[in-house]
C-alpha cells in the first residue's frame, strides 16, 4: 500500500503540536536554542529534530501575513537519498507504507553525498556520521495508527491516508482555496508521499519548498534529473 501526507498549510496556525509530537513519539531531546527574533525554534531540522515548523512574517497586499511550512522528508516516489546510497540495509523504502528508511548503517555512507543528493535538503548528519529524517511514524503506521504529527494536529492541516486518497483531497482543497488564495499550488505532487498545498509563491517559505528552488550543486542537479525522468514527466502529463 501507498501512503501519503496531505499538508494544508493554508490551515495551519504554527502551533508546533506536530513538532513536539515527533520528538515525543521518536524520543528525541530538545535542543539548546536562543531568541533570534523568530518565533521559529530550533532553527533548523537536525538529527534530533525531523519535523521543524518553518516560519515567515512576510507582507502581502499591504497587510502582514505568516507563512508556516510544517517541513519534513517528503519521502519521494522515485528517492534520489535512495539511489544515491545504494545500500538497503541502510537507506530503504518500506514495502508496506512506501516510506522512505534510514537505519543506522548510514554511518557507514558518504554522508554529504546522500545529504546533496536530497532535492529538498532534508537528512541531518549526527556525531557519528549517521543520517537521520522523518520516517513516516512507520512503527505506528504498520500497526493502523496515524503518524504522531497527524494525530496531534488541532487543525486539520496533517492528513494522512492512502496516496489516491491524499492527492483527491489536496486538488479539492487546492480547487476550495482559489479564490482566496490565486497563487495556491500543491509542490511537486506527482513526485513525492508528503504533498504540500501553499497559498503563495514558494520561495516565501524558504528555498527548499520545491526541487527546483535554488541550486546545490552538480549531484543535485544529477538528483533532479532522477525525479524528472519519462516516468515521472508521463505522471505529470497526466496531472488533474
Ligand atoms: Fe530522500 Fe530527500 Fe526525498 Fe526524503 S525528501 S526521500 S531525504 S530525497
Ligand atoms: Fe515525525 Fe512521524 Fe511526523 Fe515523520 S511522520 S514528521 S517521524 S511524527
Ligand atoms: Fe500546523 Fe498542525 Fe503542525 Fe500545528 S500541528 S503547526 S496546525 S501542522
Amino acid at each position: 500500500m501507498a501512503y501519503a501526507f496531505f499538508i494544508d498549510t493554508t490551515v495551519c496556525t504554527g502551533c508546533r503540536g506536530c513538532q513536539v509530537a515527533c520528538k515525543q513519539w521518536h524520543d528525541l531531546p530538545a535542543e539548546k536554542t536562543r531568541n533570534r527574533g523568530t518565533y521559529q525554534n530550533p532553527p533548523d531540522l537536525s538529527f534530533h529534530t525531523y519535523k521543524l515548523v518553518r516560519m515567515t512574517e512576510d507582507v502581502y497586499d499591504g497587510r502582514l501575513q505568516w507563512l508556516f511550512f510544517p517541513e519534513q522528508c517528503r519521502h519521494c516516489i522515485e528517492a534520489p537519498c535512495l539511489e544515491a546510497a545504494g545500500e538497503p540495509s541502510a537507506i530503504f523504502r518500506d514495502a508496506a507504507t512506501g516510506a522512505i528508511v534510514y537505519t543506522p548503517v548510514t554511518r557507514e555512507l558518504a554522508a554529504d553525498d546522500i545529504i546533496q543528493a536530497c532535492p529538498y535538503n532534508v537528512p541531518r548528519k549526527g556525531p557519528d556520521g549517521a543520517l537521520a529524517k522523518c520516517d513516516m511514524c512507520i512503527d505506528r503506521v504498520r500497526n493502523g495508527l496515524q503518524p504522531a504529527c497527524v494525530k496531534t494536529c488541532p487543525t486539520g492541516a496533517m492528513n494522512f491516508g492512502t496516496r489516491q486518497d491524499m492527492l483527491r483531497l489536496a486538488r479539492a482543497r487546492r480547487d476550495q482555496v482559489a479564490s482566496r488564495y490565486p497563487k495556491a499550488m500543491l509542490v511537486d505532487p506527482d513526485e513525492v508521499s508528503t504533498i504540500y498545498l501553499i497559498a503563495f509563491e514558494p520561495d516565501r517559505y524558504f528555498e527548499n519548498v520545491i526541487a527546483t528552488a535554488g541550486p546545490r550543486g552538480l549531484t543535485r542537479q544529477a538528483a533532479l534529473q532522477r525525479l524528472l525522468r519519462p516516468v515521472s514527466r508521463a505522471a505529470r502529463a497526466m496531472r488533474i
